[in-house]
């Protein structure tokens, strides 16, 4: 059986980028935090469950909450980064973006006492306009990145990369592994179909379906997210344009139970286990397959 990546972004439901436009990050501190409780309850799901799996911590929520990095941590799961500030980086500058990730990663390793070896982008905002992205995370030190989506999306994706882990190598030469999010390929047009608002939209037989389709027929590991907020039914609801929250609230009192059922349905674990299970880690240096610039 195919040990799939179970990945949780721990962030707040103010931090997501389809309320920036009505929130921006200097009043965060005035909104109720439910982070801490939220991943309670996900730690919680996961220990009655025995699963282990990858935390993307926002390094804000880290210097906020540093109590919830070290028990995350203690757990047994895997501490990964998701940025500090949560902006979108085709919209930063280079120097911005290294300083606040070099923060965050460093922080999260002091709080968690390991190295921090995976990255994700606020909103997989990695797409063909920051590429540099990858130069400033292979120079950190970063060992893999799950942040590029081969998708058409209105915020993100690079259409035409690769579906599975793959080593890439960055503008600088050096190599990273990528694990995009997992799509299903459905005649030629890649769809997301591995958690998030896409886990909430499409009724739960299809997603298991298409996640089991993944490990049976393309017999590989899928990459599973979620956020904290989407548990929350009770979270301060928030302004926005229709879609927005749409996307942000559909189905939410729905989401735990869902994934109550999904990790009874598939075998998960880290993403750096699933890596090593695909001899991965050991290899990035050699087997670069993939260039982005290219694309
Ligand atoms: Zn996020």
């Amino acid at each position: 059986m195919i040990s799939n990546a179970l990945t949780v972004d721990v962030e707040d439901y103010f931090h997501v980028a389809a309320f920036s436009n009505e929130i921006s990050p200097e009043n965060w501190g005035q909104f109720e935090s439910r982070v801490e409780k939220n991943t309670h309850a996900i730690l919680e799901l996961f220990g009655r469950n025995n699963v282990t799996a990858t935390f993307f911590i926002l390094g804000w929520v880290a210097e906020k909450i540093p109590s919830l990095v070290k028990e995350i941590a203690q757990q047994g799961h895997e501490i990964a980064c998701h940025g500090f500030s949560h902006q979108l980086i085709y919209k930063q500058e280079k120097s911005v973006f290294a300083e606040e990730t070099k923060k965050a990663k460093y922080l999260l390793e002091d709080l968690s006492g390991k190295s921090v070896m995976g990255y994700r982008a606020a909103s997989y905002s990695i797409t063909k306009k920051s590429l540099w992205a990858l130069d400033v995370l292979t120079d950190l030190g970063f060992v893999y990145d799950s942040s590029i989506v081969p998708v058409h999306h209105d915020l993100y994706g690079i259409p035409g990369t690769p579906r599975f882990p793959y080593v890439l190598k960055a503008p600088n030469d050096k190599h990273i592994i990528e694990f995009p999010p997992t799509t299903l390929s459905l005649a030629g047009v890649n769809i997301p179909i591995a958690g998030g608002g896409y886990f909430r939209l499409y009724p739960f037989w299809f997603s298991n379906a298409a996640l089991k389709w993944i490990n049976y027929y393309d017999k590989k590991p899928f990459n599973f997210y979620f956020h904290p907020w989407e548990i929350d039914e009770d979270q301060p609801r928030m302004d926005g344009k229709w879609f927005s929250k749409f996307r942000h609230y559909n189905n939410i009192s729905k989401c735990y139970l869902r994934l109550e059922k999904l990790l009874k349905s598939h075998k998960f674990t880290t993403v750096s286990d699933v890596l090593n299970n695909e001899d991965l880690l050991a290899n990035n240096q050699i087997n670069a397959t993939h260039s982005l610039i290219e694309v």
